[in-house]
């Protein structure tokens, strides 16, 4: 059985370069023929094709945000004028989900469809999905995109897939039990959720057949602690694996040495950049940036993700050649809070937590005033254990990490609301001016 799913992931890295090389060019002359929106773009910056001739000139092109691509489709209902071919080649279209303002269309041509599926049957064979596997998941399938072209990746594959989708726990646990599921894959917190679940029902998560797993769509899998509880909760390897709505396609995935996402940079150009939008250095942090070499309906050009993370093209024993992102991603820009000048993560606070056996890994950082100068974490601690004791050691070791000292407050085990999909970290309280 071959080690690796494409002949892409371990080509020697200056052909790895080459390749995206050629394929920016073609896309650039792509998008400056086709995209009203990037020969605009180009124009205002006195760009042409020609002048973008290897990686390096990759920094000419101004940013691409998600404001402008939601301006776009408000000028030019619905797909906006980025769409890059005619609507009728179009045979799929979903929306990526916002935290903030509305959502954005995202077209795509079966072309792309099919490079997506190939890119997620990479991500679950290099977490070692075989054909002989059972594997089900817990995505979401309304609109987004991510249910849909997991389930179609990992049939590829050829192992046998429940596309069991969102909702419904209690099937879930029957079903990971009556078809003898070795392979899973859903959002970190989903899964503790169902394990607790099945613990509750007289399931023991232990015992079930589950193998290994990919956990992402949130920050978790990344995070040593809670890492280690996933693994622990359910006896698998559990691997961290995401995609950009955005950009449309599987972006990265761990291999079997869990030490940092491998890229598929064959299939994307990734760039982290400081506040001022200048590129940092191998291994430093910052905003990951997205140039899209796959698609060809809708593809972004330097794309500001607002997550960040840091990234290495430091070799990794696996032999694989392309980068990885160490520590996952670090956070959202739109979730970073400011509290008396200190940047707080809500990931940080979900490393801390996860230590505590005593807690159930559940909690908020509730924001309770307009001006943050209090930290304050709402947590579910577990039945029968000292609150005053796990408050005190909670208290200092966030103030260790973080730099600031929060205000604990304790909520029983299961009160708080469980979320299928993604968990929402904040909970914001403060008063709205209407
Ligand atoms: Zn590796």
């Amino acid at each position: 059985m071959k080690e690796f799913w494409s002949r892409e992931e371990t080509i020697p890295r200056n052909k790895l370069e080459k390749l995206q090389e050629k394929k920016l060019k073609a896309q650039i002359k792509h998008l400056y023929n086709n995209s009203p929106f990037y020969r605009r773009k180009f124009k205002k910056a006195g760009l042409k094709p020609r002048d973008i001739r290897n990686l390096g000139d990759l920094r000419k092109i101004p940013f691409t945000t998600k404001e402008e691509l939601r301006e776009s489709q408000a000028r030019n209902p619905p797909f906006g004028d980025f769409l890059a071919v005619s609507p009728g080649e179009c045979t799929r279209v979903y929306t990526s989900s916002g935290t903030s303002g509305k959502y954005v269309w995202h077209a795509f041509t079966e072309e792309d469809w099919k490079k997506w599926v190939d890119l997620s049957a990479r991500q679950y064979y290099t977490i070692g999905v075989r054909k002989d596997d059972i594997f089900a998941h817990f995505f979401n399938f309304n609109y987004i995109k991510t249910g849909h072209v997991v389930s179609e990746g990992v049939a590829k594959i050829g192992a046998l897939v429940v596309s069991a989708g969102t909702g419904g726990t209690l099937r879930h646990i029957e079903t990971l039990k009556d078809l003898g599921v070795t392979a899973i894959a859903s959002t970190p917190t989903y899964a503790l959720y169902l394990a607790q679940r099945a613990e509750e029902r007289g399931v023991n998560p232990g015992e079930l057949p589950v193998e290994k797993g990919l956990f992402g769509g949130e920050p978790g899998t990344e995070i040593p602690e809670y890492r280690k509880r996933l693994e622990s909760v359910f006896g698998i390897r559990a691997y961290d694996g995401w995609g950009i709505t955005d950009i449309g396609i599987p972006v990265a995935v761990e291999c079997g040495e869990q030490c940092g996402a491998h890229v598929f940079e064959d299939a994307v150009i990734v760039e982290v950049v400081d506040e001022d939008g200048e590129r940092v250095s191998d291994g430093e942090k910052g905003e990951i940036v997205y140039t899209d070499l796959t698609n060809r309906a809708m593809p972004l050009l330097r794309f500001r993700s607002r997550d960040v993370g840091i990234f290495t093209t430091e070799e990794c024993s696996c032999g694989r050649t392309s980068g990885r992102f160490l520590s996952g991603i670090i956070g959202r820009l739109d979730d970073m809070i400011k509290i008396r000048g200190v940047q707080v993560f809500p990931s940080q606070i979900m490393d801390i937590i996860g230590k505590f056996r005593e807690l159930t890994g559940d909690f908020r950082i509730v924001l309770a005033e307009e001006v943050m100068d209090r930290l304050i974490i709402k947590a579910e601690l577990k039945r029968g254990y000292d609150e005053d004791d796990v408050r005190s050691r909670l208290e200092e070791e966030i103030k260790n990490f973080v730099g600031v000292r929060p205000e604990i407050i304790f909520v029983n085990e299961g009160s708080m609301k469980k979320y299928e999909w993604k968990t929402p970290l904040i909970e914001d309280l403060r008063k709205r001016p209407f």
